[in-house]
C-alpha cells in the first residue's frame, strides 16, 4: 500500500534541459518509492513562446520561419533524448512519438499559412505541442531511473468548455475521466506523466487553460483524484515575503493560507497561475511550492490556515506595469451617475481594474488598470464623458503611468489595529508619498499607490517595519 497520493507538477525551468529533466526524474522516482505519484509537466522552458512565434509567422505568411522554429525544437528535444536515454532501442521507442507531434505542428503551421488566419483553436493546438513533446521525454527519463512511467495526454483527462486560450473547467466530467484513466495505472505502480496546460472539450477538441496553466492542471488533477497533496516544483524556494530582487532580506514563508496565496498571485507575485488554488480549496488539499533545484529545502505549504504570526503581515508585493486613471473636478460633486458610467465604460472595454479609490468629497474618482488596458480605457472614458467635459461638469480625465501599487498582505491583519498606521508612518519617515490607498473589507490586503521610482524604498521600509526579515513567518 502506498502511503499517500501526490500530484507533482514540474514547471518549464525544472524540465529546461536534459540535466534538469534527470534531476526531476530522480525526485519523482524517490517519491514514487513511498507514494502514489501523478506527474504534470510543462513544456521545456521557452518552448511555448517559440511555438506561438511559429504560429504567428505562419499566419503572416512566413512559413519558412515557422519551419525553422519547429526544426530547432526537434533538435532541442532530440538532444535531450540522447543525453537522457542510453539505449538506442529505448530512444527508438520515444522518437516516433515526438516525431508524430512535430509532424502535426508542421501541418498546423502549413494550414495556417495557407489560410493566413490563425484561429484561437489552431493557436491552442500549436501552443500545446511543447507539453506533448516534453511528457514522453520525461516519462522515459523516469523509466530510466527504474520507476515505471507512462506519458498521458491531458485531452484524455481534463474536460473544459470551448473557450480557446483560457478554457473553463468542467469538474464532474474531469473527475470521471481522470479516475477512470489514471487509477488503473496507479494501482499497477505506474507513474503517469500528464501534459500540463491542456484540456479538451467533451467532444474531444483540444483547448488550453491559459498561459502558465500547468499549475492549474496540477490542482485540477489533485482535486479530481482526491490526492493528499499537490507539489508545484519550480525554480524558487517558495512564496517569499517580498521580491528578492528588490528586497535582499526577503525570506521564504513556511506556511501560508489559500487566501493569502491568492492575494499574492493576484497582486503580481507570479509564483502561481491565478486559478491554481480554486480546485483544491474546498477539499482542503494542501499545495506545496518547492524548488526542484534545491529539493532538500522545505518550500512553502499553502493550506486552509496559514500559521498566525504576531503582526499579521505575511508578505509584500508590488505591481509596476499599471496606470492610474482619474476622472474628476469639482463639477462632478452631485452628478449622480459618474461612478456608474465610469465603471460600465471600463467593463465595456474589458479593462482589468486593480484598485479603486474615491474620496468622500466626491471630487475625484481614481482607479488603476493594467498599463496594457490604459489607452483604450482613457479613450472610451473621453467619449463617454464628451458632453460633460465640454460643459465642465467633468474637469479632467487623466492617466499617470509612472506609478506602482504596493500591497501589504496577511490574513491575520483582520482585526489587528495599527497595521495601516505602522505602514504609513514608516513610509512617511522615508519620504515616500502616498497617492491613493485602498483596503478591502476582507482586511487581508492594504494596497497603496506610490510613484514607481519609490517602489524599492517602500518595500524595503515596510519589510523591515513588520520584521519580515527576522520573525518566523
Ligand atoms: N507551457 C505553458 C506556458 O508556457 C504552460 C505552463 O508552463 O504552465 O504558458
Ligand atoms: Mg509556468
Amino acid at each position: 500500500m502506498k502511503v499517500k497520493l501526490q500530484v507533482m507538477k514540474f514547471g518549464g525551468t525544472s524540465v529546461g534541459d536534459a540535466f534538469c529533466i534527470a534531476r526531476t526524474a530522480q525526485i519523482v522516482a524517490k517519491a514514487a518509492r513511498e507514494n502514489g505519484c501523478v506527474v504534470v509537466v510543462s513544456a521545456m522552458s521557452g518552448v511555448t513562446n517559440r511555438l506561438i512565434e511559429a504560429a504567428k509567422n505562419a499566419q503572416t505568411a512566413k512559413p519558412p520561419e515557422a519551419r525553422v522554429i519547429l526544426e530547432a525544437l526537434k533538435n532541442q528535444h532530440e538532444a535531450a533524448l540522447v543525453r537522457l536515454i542510453d539505449s538506442e532501442e529505448e530512444r527508438g521507442r520515444i522518437r516516433p512519438k515526438m516525431e508524430e507531434v512535430l509532424a502535426e505542428g508542421r501541418r498546423l503551421c502549413e494550414g495556417t499559412a495557407l489560410l493566413r488566419e490563425l484561429t484561437p483553436r489552431a493557436l491552442d493546438a500549436i501552443s500545446s505541442l511543447g507539453e506533448r513533446l516534453s511528457a514522453p521525454l520525461i516519462a522515459a527519463a523516469i523509466n530510466e531511473e527504474g520507476t515505471a512511467s507512462q506519458a498521458i495526454e491531458a485531452t484524455e483527462l481534463i474536460v473544459t468548455d470551448a473557450f480557446h486560450g483560457g478554457a473553463e473547467l468542467q469538474m464532474e466530467l474531469t473527475r470521471e475521466k481522470s479516475q477512470g484513466r489514471l487509477r488503473p495505472l496507479l494501482e499497477k505502480g505506474i507513474v503517469p506523466v500528464v501534459t500540463g496546460f491542456i484540456g479538451a472539450t467533451a467532444e474531444g477538441q483540444l483547448t488550453t487553460l491559459g498561459r502558465g496553466g500547468s499549475d492549474y492542471s496540477a490542482t485540477i488533477l489533485g482535486a479530481a483524484l482526491d490526492a493528499d497533496e499537490v507539489i508545484i516544483w519550480t525554480d524558487v524556494d517558495g512564496v517569499m515575503t517580498a521580491d528578492p530582487r528588490l528586497v535582499p532580506e526577503a525570506r521564504t514563508i513556511p506556511v501560508i493560507s489559500y487566501r493569502e496565496a491568492a492575494e499574492l498571485a493576484y497582486f503580481g507575485a507570479k509564483v502561481l497561475h491565478p486559478k491554481t488554488l480554486n480546485p483544491v480549496v474546498q477539499a482542503a488539499i494542501p499545495v506545496w511550492i518547492r524548488n526542484s533545484f534545491a529539493p532538500e529545502r522545505p518550500g512553502t505549504k499553502i493550506t486552509v490556515e496559514g500559521r498566525s504570526i504576531g503582526g499579521g503581515v505575511k508578505a509584500l508585493t508590488a505591481i509596476r506595469d499599471v496606470t492610474l486613471i482619474s476622472v474628476g473636478g469639482p463639477g462632478i460633486v452631485g452628478l449622480p451617475d459618474v461612478v456608474g458610467r465610469t465603471f460600465s465604460t471600463t467593463a465595456e472595454v474589458r479593462a482589468n481594474v486593480l484598485l479603486i479609490s474615491q474620496s468622500s468629497s466626491q471630487n475625484d474618482i481614481c482607479f488603476i488598470v493594467s498599463a496594457a488596458d490604459a489607452k483604450r480605457t482613457v479613450e472610451a472614458l473621453r467619449q463617454e464623458f464628451e458632453q460633460d467635459l465640454a460643459h465642465h461638469n467633468v474637469e479632467h480625465i487623466t492617466a499617470d503611468s509612472n506609478i506602482a501599487i504596493v500591497a501589504v498582505v496577511g490574513e491575520n491583519m483582520r482585526g489587528t489595529p495599527g497595521i495601516a498606521g505602522k505602514t504609513f508612518n514608516a513610509l512617511g519617515r522615508e519620504g515616500v508619498n502616498i497617492i491613493a490607498i485602498a483596503q478591502g473589507s476582507s482586511e487581508s490586503n492594504i494596497s497603496f499607490v506610490i510613484e514607481e521610482k519609490a517602489v524599492k524604498t517602500a518595500l524595503m521600509t515596510t519589510h523591515r517595519e513588520f520584521g519580515l526579515d527576522a520573525a518566523p513567518s
